[in-house]
């Protein structure tokens, strides 16, 4: 068995050195000895595996506990990677300590090399609006202009980041190709590249409008057609109006989600409209016609009380509703009725009222008397 080197001094801390400090030493020498960087290099991985190894048994409380006490004898096979000899593959280390890597470049190990990478072209992202419209909207379809803060390519740098007249470098790490192919024997892998996080590019001098990103927030407005009867919630997709794509890469869609503005006098069911009226109780009980309101602006309608109409009682005047969304007409606007009682009656008015009363309350009890008959009618 060849002497092995102290786990400290591999990871180059201090034997008081906290979890933290381990962690982070580690992470550093991992990255410096990462396979993606150093192909082909012997030694590298060599460095890279006893790093590995260091970092398992310092990690780990009782393994740290163990080998403080009594060395590299102490773990013998304990510490579960063959026999104290490290890792079986480099895939091990990769699968065991993948983590290790988050906070790497801002983005995360995982997520640059996980999939998806390269400088392929990638679809931007969509974008919702939701969008509030008024009921008389509905009626006759609208168009409504929106302006969103989208990002876009920059036309300084016509996107590529870097300064006019300068060039963005070639990323030294995966020559350009913005991915990186691991093929050590133990594995096969195409990754992104973490350098330059998969554009395959550098930019040494960043341009001054997008600070180097290629892209700014732009504030477009767009126009938006709403025909008539649009319903509550409506989706409606402009498609290559959401965000730019990257490398070439599609835009996104812009989403926008309808939503209608409660109205004051009007309730929509459906293409049907529905109002509250409150008409007087003579006006019910004899019958007639009253003035309604209507959608469109300063025009009203006439509707017929039948004879005796109840509160609560709903009719219709045909065709005077919303659009319906198939094309096929209108709907209808329904009235609600309800019975308006005078709160102050004139000298006149309550003598009227009495009158009626009395003559109401006969007939009330006729009434009653007649059902009580039926009903003992009924039982014999
Ligand atoms: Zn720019
Ligand atoms: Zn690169």
């Amino acid at each position: 068995m060849s002497t092995k080197r102290d786990f400290y001094e591999i990871l180059g801390v201090q034997k008081t050195a906290t979890e933290v400090e381990i962690k982070s030493a580690y992470r550093k020498i991992a990255l410096k000895y990462h396979p993606d960087r150093n192909k082909d290099n012997p030694e590298a991985e060599k460095k890279f595996k006893e790093a590995a190894e260091a970092y398992a048994v310092l990690s780990d409380p009782g393994k740290r506990k163990t080998y403080d006490q009594f060395g590299h004898a102490g773990l013998g096979g304990a510490a579960g990677m063959g026999g104290g000899q490290g890792f079986g593959s480099m895939e091990d280390i990769l699968n065991a300590f993948g983590d290790i890597f988050s906070g790497f470049g801002g983005g995360g190990f995982e997520s640059i090399f996980g999939g998806g990478g390269g400088n392929r072209p990638q679809r931007g992202a969509s974008l919702r609006v939701d969008l509030q419209i008024d009921l008389e909207d509905v009626l006759k379809g609208t168009q409504k202009t929106i302006e969103i803060a989208r990002l876009d390519q920059c036309e300084t740098c016509g996107g590529s980041g870097a300064k006019p007249g300068t060039q963005p470098d070639t990323c030294g790490t995966c020559g350009g190709h913005g991915e990186i192919s691991l093929n050590q024997g133990f594995f096969h892998v195409r990754q992104a590249c973490p350098s330059c996080r998969g554009t395959g590019k550098m930019i040494t001098h960043p341009c001054a409008t997008c600070r180097g990103a290629g892209k700014v927030r732009k504030r477009d407005p767009i126009t938006l057609t709403i025909p008539p009867g649009i319903e509550e919630g409506h989706v409606e997709r402009l498609p290559g109006k959401g965000e730019s794509g990257e490398n070439g890469g599609p835009p996104g869609d812009l989403v926008v989600v309808i939503h209608l503005k409660e109205h004051e006098i009007f309730h929509r069911r459906g293409a049907d409209l529905l109002i509250d009226l409150r008409i007087r109780y003579s006006q019910a009980a004899l019958g007639g016609s009253a003035e309604v309101p209507t959608l469109e602006e300063e025009k009203t309608a006439r509707i017929k009380i039948p004879k005796g109409t109840q509160p609560g009682e709903i009719l219709r005047l045909r065709g005077q509703g919303l659009p319906r969304p198939d094309g096929r007409g209108k709907g209808n606007l329904l009235v609600r009725i309800s019975i308006q009682v005078p709160k102050k009656l004139t000298a006149k008015q309550e003598e009227l009222l009495h009158e009626l009363d009395k003559i109401e309350e006969k007939q009330g009890k006729k009434e009653q008397h007649k059902g009580l008959f039926s009903k003992i009618r009924d039982i014999f």
